[in-house]
């Protein structure tokens, strides 16, 4: 697999938006698989990010609550193992869907998330009440995608945190070809992001091993999602891709992706 180049200043590259078949079933690959390819492709970390019980999980909705978490938590862990064994950070959050309407969720564990399991009921503004008092994030997924499945574009721009300016699936190179482009998508949202004064991410919305290579790039090694959480709120010098190119972390677009 090509492998990312990456900047001098900015040589740690993680991934914040991705999906493995155990949690998520529009997902092609295990989380093993997942985190071998982010290794071969030179990624620093991963964060794995399953839908909920408000979207595509592959977790029965039946299950009793703690179980529930259980089985939803299962391709984290498996990408966590394969980290621990062959040098991937692998970190934990999910992607909560309100009827298309999807927002990244970082910062709080699965412990957290089975004390509180009234998150399953909860609004788009008691969710963000609840994180925030688990010391958690919340990130708006893509606002501007036009998609069938999205009934209308919501935004709430009081109850999230940050936005995901690139999401690299709307604007991307797969690395064994193929070229899709909505940009438009991603210059929306941020140009939203900035009349809001919400910093942004970027993720590539990866549900295969087929990675075209989008993320956030750092000048440091993070050391948990606490840590990935901080350099959002404080608006850290960090790059963000979409595979393509570098932006800074207001989404001006910098050089081109060089890939080895
Ligand atoms: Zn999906
Ligand atoms: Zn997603």
């Amino acid at each position: 697999m090509p492998k990312i180049r990456l900047p001098e200043s900015h040589p740690y590259l993680y991934e914040t938006h991705l999906h493995t078949v155990n949690g998520s079933i529009c997902a092609d690959n295990t989380g093993a698989e997942m985190a071998r390819a982010y290794k071969e492709a030179g990624y620093t970390g991963i964060f794995v990010t399953e839908h909920n019980w408000g979207g595509n999980t592959a977790v029965k909705r039946k299950l009793p609550w703690l179980q529930w978490v259980d089985h939803f938590v299962r391709g984290y862990e498996e990408a966590w193992e394969w980290g621990q064994q062959n040098g991937l950070a692998v970190f934990w959050g999910y992607e909560a869907g309100y009827d298309g309407t999807e927002f990244l969720i970082f910062g709080i564990t699965p412990s957290f998330l089975k004390e509180h399991p009234e998150l399953r009921q909860a609004s788009v503004s008691e969710q963000y009440q609840i994180i925030k008092s688990g010391g958690g994030i919340v990130v708006h997924a893509h606002p501007y995608r036009d998609a069938r499945y999205i009934p209308a574009i919501r935004l709430f721009p009081d109850y999230v945190d940050a936005v995901e300016g690139i999401n690299g699936s709307h604007h991307n190179r797969y690395l064994d070809g193929g070229y899709y482009d909505h940009e438009d998508f991603n210059r929306n949202a941020i140009t939203y992001a900035t009349n809001h004064g919400l910093p942004l991410t970027a993720g590539s919305d990866m549900h295969s091993t087929r990675l075209f290579g989008a993320g956030m790039a750092f000048g440091r090694e993070l050391t948990d999602a606490a840590d990935f959480c901080n350099s959002i709120l404080t608006r850290e010098d960090y790059l963000l891709t979409d595979g393509m190119f570098w932006y800074d972390n207001s989404g001006a677009p910098l050089d081109e992706v060089l890939w080895d």
